[in-house]
């Protein structure tokens, strides 16, 4: 692979040279409020200074949990400043998701959204919890009550009741920028300390806490900026609409955008509303998003005559980008929209299609620079698959993280040989592209056959009556094996018939993956980047089981 020259500098010191250099420019964009560089860099010492008051160390976890705002960028960086460690967990979790992650990281401290605070002061009697930092973004975001009530449906019962609960104890967050800025003196992290712990389910289930070090981050910043040749330092405008306590948002929006000396537009969420005002205010040149994301702004932007002209480059990650979606971007902005691929483990992105015409649509692309990929035997990781067929992608690179936090067995099973274990099933085509057929972890195993959901997915999309469909393999009783279970969403106006949609997979597919049964959902549960969550399919399909 292509060798880049990684600088050895931690993300600190990465936003200091920025900050020299770009001093004046905006760095952060919040529904039009503007904050330069210097400023960023003055808040980042004076929070970190409050948070040293509140014994947070070197090492120390320290819970993230807000959307996406100044006070957030502020924290993060102020929690590195410390060397500590920044944990982000979804401001919308209730207080039973956030139990187990919170008893594993064990952080004293969490700085968080107010809405929230009573949440996260909810697991002070069985967490570590001491300090509950309340970030009021009332006056700068009228949208916080629309935001807080937009949870999904089965959580907003208890989420509502814990939201109106007072914080007791809690410590406005002007309290911590209050304080003067940390000595000038204080030690600064280094390039290998751990920097961010992100949970995730991994290939094995319950959440595990990837621990990434700002070498890690940094090296993908470095590397993505290198796939994108275009963008110039210090003139780009970087729309910040995926979470900042998800991999792809950090790095690719935040990360990235400060490397660049980039103007950071701030959404709290990723609503099409938003990110249509932002480009009516100024035309982002960067617009790192997933599919359905770039899906509405396409539609809704067509449906209001806004133009999109001058979003130069955007890279999509996560799932599938669908060629059409493609075709339509690319028209509409002039710029060009390519697919990425990657993992929270790997801080995120390792492989990526050409930012040129040269990208392949349906194609994850070809691995980043510094990264070596492998296409393995999934019960035999040491022997690779012939060329073209199907194997578990293992990737190696300077992003990739070294371990879940306290967990060496995890850890160990996770990588085979010094090489990572992506879990996801690819083929790579004779001139080295690679392709994602499906991930290990949702294959289903049936009668002894294997069948990989997208395949399935993809027959049943195809059908006129079906806009979205989700495949999941449903445990039979006693037998060992699993049942193909289908959830369609209707298009508008139809209503899809199962007899009709089998006898429509049966054309398509052997009859082994044929769907015994197909259930019609309103829509399909997906997590805020819009990815279908198949352990709530699964639920849901197995509540409208015959007995
Ligand atoms: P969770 O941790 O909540 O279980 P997750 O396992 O999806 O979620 P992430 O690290 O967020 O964790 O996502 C990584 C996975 O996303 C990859 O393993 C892959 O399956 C999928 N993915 C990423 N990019 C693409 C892409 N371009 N095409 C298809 N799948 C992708």
């Amino acid at each position: 692979p292509l060798r880049l020259d990684h600088p050895d500098r931690s993300l600190v010191d990465q936003l200091a040279l920025t900050v020299e250099r770009h001093a004046a420019a905006v760095a952060l964009d919040f529904l039009g409020r503007e904050t330069t560089y210097a400023a960023l860099a003055g808040q980042v010492e004076r929070a970190a200074e409050g948070l040293r008051r509140l014994g947070v160390g070197p090492g120390d976890p320290v819970a993230l949990l807000m959307p996406n705002c100044p006070q957030h960028v502020v924290a993060f960086y102020a929690v590195l400043r410390l060397g500590a460690v920044v944990v982000e967990h979804n401001p919308l979790y209730t207080a039973e998701e956030l139990r187990g992650p919170f008893r594993d990281h064990g952080a004293r401290v969490a700085v968080v959204w107010d809405k929230v605070a009573p949440v996260v002061g909810a697991l002070r009697e069985d967490s570590a919890i001491e300090h509950v930092v309340a970030v009021d973004l009332t006056a700068a975001l009228p949208l916080a009550k629309r935001l807080a009530l937009r949870l999904p449906v089965a959580k907003a019962r208890s989420a509502r009741a814990e939201l109106t609960a007072p914080a007791p104890g809690a410590v406005p967050w002007s309290e911590l920028v209050a304080a003067p800025p940390l000595a000038a003196d204080h030690p600064r992290p280094a390039p290998d300390d751990v920097a961010l712990v992100l949970y995730t389910s991994g290939t094995t289930g319950a959440p595990k806490g990837a621990e990434l070090r700002h070498r890690n981050l940094m090296a993908n910043c470095v590397q993505g900026r290198a796939w994108v040749p275009g963008l110039r330092e210090g003139e780009e405008t970087f729309l910040v609409a995926l979470p900042l306590f998800h991999a792809y948002g950090i790095t690719i929006s935040l990360l990235a955008g400060v490397l660049l000396g980039a103007r950071l537009v701030l959404l709290p969420k990723p609503d099409v509303d938003l990110v249509l005002d932002a480009v009516r205010r100024r035309v982002p040149t960067f617009v790192p998003a997933v599919p359905p994301l770039y899906r509405r702004i396409a539609e809704e932007a067509e449906r209001r005559g806004t133009s999109l002209r001058g979003i130069r480059y955007a890279l999509s990650g996560a799932m599938p980008l669908p060629a059409d979606l493609v075709e339509r971007w690319e028209a509409a902005t002039g710029g060009l929209l390519v697919e990425g691929y990657g993992l929270t483990e790997t801080s995120p992105v390792v492989v990526g299609n050409p930012m040129s015409p040269k990208r392949r649509p349906g194609a994850i692309g070809v691995p980043f620079p510094d990264v070596e990929v492998r296409v393995a035997d999934r019960d035999d990781p040491a022997r690779d698959v012939p060329l073209g067929e199907p194997g578990e992608l293992l990737v190696r690179g300077p992003q990739v993280f070294s371990g879940y936090r306290g967990r060496p067995e995890e850890t160990a099973a996770a990588f085979h040989d010094g090489w990572f274990r992506t879990g996801d099933v690819v083929t790579m085509s004779e001139d080295g592209f690679l392709t994602v057929v499906d991930r290990v972890k949702e294959l289903i195993i049936t009668g002894g056959f294997n069948v990989y959901p997208s395949e399935v997915e993809a027959a049943l999309r195809s059908h006129p009556d079906v806009a979205d469909a989700a495949v999941v393999g449903v445990a039979q009783a006693g037998s060992g094996s699993e049942e193909v279970v289908a959830a369609v969403v209707a298009e508008p106006g139809r209503t899809p018939d199962p007899a009709a949609l089998e006898a429509h997979a049966r054309r398509a597919l052997t009859p082994y993956k044929v769907p015994r049964r197909f259930v019609v959902l309103d829509e399909l549960p997906t997590n805020p980047m819009g990815k279908v969550l198949r352990r709530e399919v699964q639920a849901l399909v197995r509540d409208t089981a015959p007995d």
